[in-house]
């Protein structure tokens, strides 16, 4: 069940701060059409963008714009909303705002348009966060995907798999009744066979939510290798910017401790480890210290070295200082000096990618290597930008059908773990979301959205 409704006045600047040629202030609540009425002086036309003054308490103008009025429940929130579209300096956008709040609006808090749409069943909860993802989005791969679940493809899919559940859950439910017919009953109706598809779907889309996740997430990269076997070169050609320092002097990759870049619209994190030497120098030891957390949520190490020495003494010692369990790309640089070919080899614990940081051949074949390990299968239209909650709930309900189906037999676990495992998958969307899940989602919203 939903919490129930706030039906205050709420108003914020939903454009973002600063200076520009439009400032929205968004207003949403009940009754807003004698709220716009005093703001402009004339009755607003629902629908309809009208050139108006905005009025002070005076009925001194402070600004001259448009008014658009969306009366409920064909709204972004459900409720009445106004815009006052004026121009976006921000002393005129705060007179505006103080002239709302002196109207008897409140300021909005950080997503309460947007958690009101879901409270008036404009948007599920998955379609809520994708507002959110599609605003943060970090890459274009990522704000589509994001699009994917503010429009609902994300959503469909799970309720869609979830009629499929509840089906089946009336089916054993009605046998429960009935012990004695229990075994045709459910031969006829193919139960089995259903549980095991609705497994392999819910699968699926757990397969597809673990993409997504990646795009929001980014893939942790740690590149670790000794001073001048041209880490810094690398970085650069991944990025395409001569964004890391390169030097010819040893140690002198300081400042830069974490670069983000993208590959296909992949963030990837990638953690220089040569700036984690000994130093006294306190603000630098405070880097390092955060850098080895980084290091230690790592996907995958590429282990760079000079292709003319290989694998050395001092590599070993590098090695001992890196997460164990984690996939390792050894890279072997400088190719272009020995006139070697670019090429990919297995090798005993990982593979190797011979390339040059210099003249950027083989560096491809790395790119191809790391969103092979990051399980990225590009161009799937269905990837949808998960959350973490969305993945322990897919997680849980995927428990809960294996152990259904190892419980096939026994009716009365049987419709207890499908409950369960509907219980999971229903959190996702929000239909019983907990109040405090609300707070949680919806805190993290910019204001005015
Ligand atoms: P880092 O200390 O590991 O970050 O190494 P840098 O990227 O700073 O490179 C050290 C030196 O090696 C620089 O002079 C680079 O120009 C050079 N270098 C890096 N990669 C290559 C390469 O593939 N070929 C050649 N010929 N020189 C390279
Ligand atoms: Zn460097």
């Amino acid at each position: 069940v939903k919490p129930s409704l706030q039906s205050d006045v709420i108003a914020a600047v939903a454009t973002a701060p600063g200076r520009g040629g439009i400032g929205v202030i968004r207003v949403s609540g009940q009754n807003l059409a004698s709220f716009a009425e005093l703001i402009t002086g004339r009755p607003p036309k629902p629908r309809l963008a009208s050139l108006a003054d905005f009025l002070d308490e005076q009925q001194l103008p402070i600004d001259q714009g448009l008014l658009l009025y969306f009366p409920a429940p064909h709204s972004y929130t459900g409720e009445d909303v106004i815009e006052l579209q004026g121009h976006g300096g921000p002393v005129v956008m705060q007179m505006l705002l103080a002239r709302c709040l002196e109207l008897g609006a409140r300021l909005a808090e950080p997503g309460e348009f947007t958690r009101r749409a879901f409270l008036n069943d404009r948007l599920d909860l998955a379609q809520a966060e994708g507002v959110a993802d599609l605003i943060d989005a970090s890459t274009s791969a990522a704000a589509r995907s994001a699009l994917r679940s503010l429009s609902g493809r994300f959503s469909e899919q799970i309720h869609a798999w979830r009629d499929r559940l509840v089906d089946l859950r009336m089916l054993v439910e009605a046998t429960l009744d009935f012990p004695e017919e229990e075994i045709d009953f459910l031969q006829a109706a193919r139960a089995i066979p259903r549980l095991e598809a609705l497994r392999t779907d819910l699968q699926q889309i757990l397969r597809r939510a673990k993409q997504g996740s990646l795009l929001r997430r980014g893939l942790q990269v740690v590149l670790a290798g000794q001073p001048n076997v041209g880490k810094s070169s690398l970085l650069n050609q991944l990025s395409g910017e001569d964004r890391a320092i390169v030097t010819e002097v040893a140690g002198t990759t300081r400042d830069v401790l974490k670069e983000a870049i993208q590959i296909e619209g992949i963030p990837l994190h990638i953690i220089d480890t040569a700036g984690l030497r000994e130093t006294d120098d306190l603000v630098e030891r405070l880097g390092i210290a955060r850098t080895w957390g980084e290091i230690e949520k790592a996907d995958v190490v590429v282990r760079m070295v000079d292709a003319a020495t290989g694998i050395t003494a001092a590599d070993h010692e590098i090695d001992a200082r890196l997460p164990v369990g984690v996939p390792v790309i050894w890279v072997f640089n400088k190719i272009d000096l020995q006139g070697e070919l670019p090429r990919r080899e297995e090798l005993t614990g990982g593979f190797g990618v011979w390339l040059s940081a210099q003249t950027g051949i083989g560096v491809d074949l790395l790119r191809t290597a790391l969103l092979g390990i990051a399980g990225w299968e590009s161009h799937d239209e269905d990837v949808f930008l998960a959350r973490e909650r969305h993945l322990v709930a897919l997680r849980e309900a995927d428990e809960h059908m294996a152990l259904a189906l190892q419980f096939a037999a026994q009716l009365d676990l049987l419709a207890e773990e499908l409950r369960l495992a509907q219980e999971a998958v229903n959190l996702i969307t929000g239909e019983f979301g907990a109040d405090d899940l609300l707070g949680v989602i919806f805190s993290r919203f910019c204001i005015g959205k």
